[in-house]
């Protein structure tokens, strides 16, 4: 998808939830590749905020007037319940014949797979023939139908979108979702940050009060109106009371298309393992973690790490394996087992529902295997999380996770360069100013 940029330098102030938030229309474009709309990794569904920034658009802008030839007419149609492209046409008294002439044409299911309440605009000469339909898809993508000398053609229309760049920062307070909320960030980038960081950081563990979190991200404005979030450019969090630093720095390849997230070594932050079975940042926007603290036991003697969390609370597998065993245990209840990769096994307990995974079947990193719950021995709703090496318990969350793919050596010079420059503009953004200026 094209972009445009703006080639002028301007800063906005904007009054954000009692901060101040510089807002840098700077673009980071001038020392990065190029830019592009959001391309994020994949994610399960879950019951969440709408973070979709494509929606198709409710009003129609009207079309630029034209220097049709006067016979035209022009029609505004909105799709209804059980019509078609042909109920449409044939309502404008435009031959069953035009209609499935569309139909034939090589993009013609761009114009014939039609939703109620997708808006057309159609044009029609004296003599009830078609010559023009506009079709807008999306706010930021259109298809034009027109009449040519030999039938009809499509084309498509895609509008410019301006990509900016944005900071933001804020402290820990109450939970990640609702201080990332508070700093400003949409639902979008809420949820990319925890998928980047989720190998890294288990958020209801690791995060505490006076943690801090930066990042750097795209937006979107179509005619200088914000559409949206793009991708995260770069991000900070701190745990361990700010102690640790996690660092995240985006790589796109040449054709603008996202790779993945890599920290200020070049390491690629995707890991074998998620952190936490437990996507508590989902569920914050409904839960207090706070009333529900995990119950963390003698490690030597529990063997396991305990999650707190309403009944119900998706819990995902932590990595790529097989499902050796979902069924009834006596302790652990309704637990599944995962193998993983040789030596791996992790282990959920006290379910209260089994995700769509029989014994045997594979499983994704991410995808959900059950729900939160308090069977077998357990004295309040909880998961009991157990990850084996060898058949030998360790603490997942001491454990150094085996890394995804590294980085393409022929990225490593301008991945380094902008890292840096990137790191640098992290570390001058803090609650006093959010200024990111001189992106040179
Ligand atoms: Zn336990």
């Amino acid at each position: 998808m094209k972009s445009s940029i703006a080639p002028t330098k301007m800063i906005k102030f904007v009054k954000f939830a009692g901060l101040t938030m510089v807002v840098s229309a700077l673009l980071i474009a001038a020392t990065l590749p190029t830019v592009s709309v959001a391309n994020l990794p994949e994610r399960q569904e879950l019951p969440l905020p709408n973070v979709n920034n494509d929606a198709p658009i409710q009003k129609q802008t009207k079309p630029a007037p034209s220097n049709r030839p006067a016979g035209w007419v022009k029609h505004h149609i909105k799709i209804g319940k059980n019509e078609s492209l042909g109920t449409a046409l044939n309502s404008l008294k435009i031959s069953a014949n035009t209609t499935h002439n569309i139909s034939t044409l090589k993009d013609g299911h761009l114009l014939t797979n039609l939703n109620v309440g997708d808006e057309l605009v159609v044009w029609v000469d004296q003599n009830d023939t078609l010559q023009k339909i506009l079709y807008p898809k999306t706010q930021l993508l259109s298809y034009e139908l027109i009449k040519t000398d030999t039938g009809y053609s499509i084309d498509e229309k895609k509008s410019n979108v301006e990509i900016r760049t944005q900071t933001a920062y804020g402290t820990i307070n109450n939970s990640f979702y609702v201080d990332a909320q508070n700093a400003g960030l949409s639902a979008k980038s809420i949820m990319s940050l925890s998928d980047l960081f989720g190998w890294d950081i288990d958020f209801s563990r690791e995060l505490r009060e006076g943690d801090t979190f930066k990042v750097i991200y795209e937006t979107r404005y179509l005619k200088n109106q914000y559409i949206g979030d793009g991708d995260i450019l770069a991000a900070q969090i701190t745990t361990n009371n700010r102690q640790t630093r996690h660092n995240a720095f985006i790589q796109r390849d040449a054709k603008n298309q996202l790779i993945g997230y890599y920290n200020e070594e070049g390491k690629n932050l995707k890991k074998a393992f998620l952190r936490s079975p437990v996507d508590y940042v989902r569920i914050t926007s409904k839960f207090n973690p706070k009333r529900f603290h995990p119950v963390l036991k003698e490690w030597r003697a529990h063997r396991g790490v305990d999650y707190g969390g309403p009944i119900g609370t998706p819990i995902r597998a932590t990595g790529n394996g097989k499902v050796v065993f979902a069924g009834w245990g006596k302790g652990y209840g309704n637990h599944v087992k995962i193998q993983h990769a040789g030596k791996y096994l992790t282990l959920y307990g006290h379910l209260s529902k089994f995700g769509n995974f029989k014994q045997g079947s594979t499983i994704k990193q991410g995808d959900i295997l059950g729900y939160l719950g308090q069977t077998g021995l357990a004295t309040g709703p909880h998961l009991h999380y157990e990850f084996r090496i060898n058949d030998v318990h360790v603490d997942p969350l001491n454990m150094k996770f085996p890394g995804d793919v590294p980085l393409d050596k022929k990225y490593h010079a301008s991945f380094t360069k902008q890292a840096k420059f990137l790191l640098s503009q992290l570390d001058r953004t803090d609650a006093k100013t959010h200024l990111v200026q001189n992106f040179e």
